[in-house]
């Protein structure tokens, strides 16, 4: 997957969360890794990508197709991407498996059979066999934060979109999580997303997209950003978190 911005501003207000910002991938990338400093941007960028936001300036490209600025192309193009926040993504008041067949009627227009068969694969793909009628207070944040991820996935997602997944779970549950998310990735699934989890973004990522300030300063594959970063700024960065690690 192939994903491109052109000179794109996203304001808030009036301060830009992106400020002309232009990066490309390659086209093969399959495991985009945003790092960088807080308030740079990467969620912004994620939910542009996702296309839960517009952009004020510029464009945005998916392997070569231009993002849409209109709000009801914009809904049907967010229909294709999954997405998973870093906490509090479910339906509090429906089971683990009504919170995925629920979106997969309503949504994407399922039969209740559909949806439902659906859903319980998608459960026990995630390890949630047996979990299926609790409510997201029954289940642990790792659990809860598995069933978010097995609820975008349901719709076959062209991306899946992950914002700090982990960052509200304890270390075993935040293992859980990196696990399944590893495993997509080996399974071949299109993966942007942002993380703290330094170690886990170098093992699981091809490429490295660095944001800084609303711009993305470097996209370089993994390896090499991890030991010769092409700016000073994710120099700093590096160096900054290999302090107390
Ligand atoms: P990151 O995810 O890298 O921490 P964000 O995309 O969340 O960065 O934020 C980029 C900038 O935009 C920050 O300065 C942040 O304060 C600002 N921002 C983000 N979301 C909003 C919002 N909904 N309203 C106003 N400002 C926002
Ligand atoms: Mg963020």
């Amino acid at each position: 997957m192939k994903l491109e911005a052109s000179g794109v501003t996203k304001r808030y207000g009036d301060q830009a969360a992106l400020d002309r910002t232009s990066f490309e991938t390659p086209a093969d990338a399959r495991v985009i890794a945003l790092l960088g400093p807080s308030g740079g941007g990467k969620s912004t960028l994620l939910r542009v990508l996702g296309c839960l936001l517009t952009v004020d300036e510029g464009a945005i490209y998916i392997d070569g197709t231009r993002l849409p600025n209109e709000e009801a192309e914009s809904l049907v193009e967010r229909r294709k991407n999954g997405f998973v926040f870093q906490g509090y993504n479910l339906f509090p008041h429906l089971s683990a498996l009504e919170n995925i067949a629920l979106p997969l009627r309503e949504v994407h227009s399922l039969d209740a059979a559909a949806a439902r068969d659906r859903a319980r694969e998608l459960l026990a793909r995630l390890g949630l066999s047996g979990h299926e009628h609790k409510r997201p207070a029954e289940l642990s944040g790792g659990q809860q934060q598995r069933a978010a991820i097995a609820r975008a996935l349901a719709p076959r997602p062209r991306l899946l979109l992950l914002d700090e997944p982990t960052s509200a779970l304890d270390p075993v549950m935040t293992g859980e999580v990196l696990d399944v998310i590893g495993e997509l990735a080996s399974e071949g699934q299109h993966i942007v997303l942002s993380t703290h989890e330094i170690a886990f973004a170098r093992e699981v990522s091809d490429t490295i997209l660095f944001l800084a300030e609303g711009r993305a300063l470097e996209t370089t594959p993994t390896k090499k950003f991890f030991t010769d970063p092409e700016t000073p700024e994710a120099r700093a960065y590096l160096d900054g978190l290999s302090r107390y690690r």
